[in-house]
């Protein structure tokens, strides 16, 4: 699986949310993968068309959970792209009627899927969910091991200064070109990219990121959290898992580089050994440490990350 796909994974396999949060997920993906066909009179029919069967399965449970819309999904083999597999949906008339009023009431549905209500994507909350939904539908991401680079394919301008605007509401720096007639919203950078998918929920992501970054200023012998699966990970000791957890929040926060070296070295192992014990930890940190010496280290980073959250200041 690229890298992409399993980003993608990690995050259809995300629970739904909240209400507001489930609509904005469904209008992303309905402005990046969705398209309108005429019927005459009017009429409109929705079209939804991706090569993730995952992404058809989540657009079709949205639809089902927000507007009780059920459509039967068809595969398809594209012949004229060396017979790539393309997943469709096609709503009737009369829901894709629904569902473009829902989007925006003030519009008659033919006006089509171009400009998006500012209004739906107003709460921190919606907008994450907006991004996460946009990446299911148009986003690729380059496996970090050959660079840092997510981008998003749209079809017109309105909707990827939309998407800018929502990245830069969110901390990540985007730029826009337009390639061979489409619009194309990316980011090249680690920060950025590390980020984007937290913000969108894909921590395993996440730390494989991280991984990478770290093998650039550790010794190779960095890469086995992605191998971890989460099955396995959520079944590990607590306290390893709340580690991970906090390591996460200051690596998004701030980047590990913010800590001290021998705090920044320990976290990393942590990331890379989620299932280790911490005399394993202590074997790999170079001068070895002892036991107590690692749960010392591990005990300022913990106050590290506390302190990012209330408003005490840090003292490493
Ligand atoms: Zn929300």
């Amino acid at each position: 699986m690229n890298f992409t796909a399993t980003v993608k994974q990690e995050l259809i396999s995300l629970p739904l949310e909240k209400t507001c949060c489930m609509t904005s997920e469904l209008n992303a993906l309905t402005a990046c993968c969705g398209s309108l066909a005429l019927l005459g009179g009017g009429r409109v029919q929705l079209h939804y068309a991706t090569q993730s069967a995952g992404v058809l399965r989540r657009i079709f449970t949205l639809l089902k959970q927000r507007h009780g819309i059920s459509a039967a999904p068809r595969l398809v083999r594209l012949n004229s792209f060396g017979g790539v597999r393309q997943y469709q949906l096609r709503l009737t008339a009369e829901d894709s009627r629904t569902l473009l009023r829902s989007m925006d009431p003030q519009r008659r549905e033919s006006a089509g899927l171009r400009g998006v209500p500012v209004r739906m994507t107003r709460r921190i909350c919606c907008r994450r969910a907006w991004i996460r939904g946009a990446f299911l539908g148009c986003g690729t991401v380059t496996d970090p091991a050959r660079g840092y680079r997510a981008e998003f394919v749209l079809a017109d301008a309105s909707r990827a200064a939309h998407l800018v605007r929502l990245l830069e509401l969110a901390g990540v720096p985007a730029a826009r070109i337009v390639r061979r007639g489409s619009e194309v919203v990316y980011l090249r950078q680690g920060d950025a990219l590390v980020t984007l998918l937290g913000l969108m929920g894909a921590s395993r992501a996440v730390f494989h990121v991280e991984n990478v970054r770290a093998a650039g200023s550790l010794s190779g012998s960095v890469n086995r959290a992605t191998n971890c699966d989460h099955a396995n990970l959520s079944k590990q000791l607590s306290a390893a898992q709340r580690q991970v957890e906090q390591i996460t929040r200051i690596s998004l926060a701030c980047g590990l580089t913010a800590l001290p070296r021998e705090l920044e070295e320990m976290a990393r192992l942590r990331l890379s050994n989620p299932d280790a014990g911490l005399r394993e930890l202590g074997e790999m940190t170079s001068p070895p440490l002892t036991k107590s010496g690692v749960q010392q280290r591990l005990r300022r980073i913990a106050a590290f990350a506390q302190a990012l959250d209330g408003t005490a200041p840090h003292n490493p």
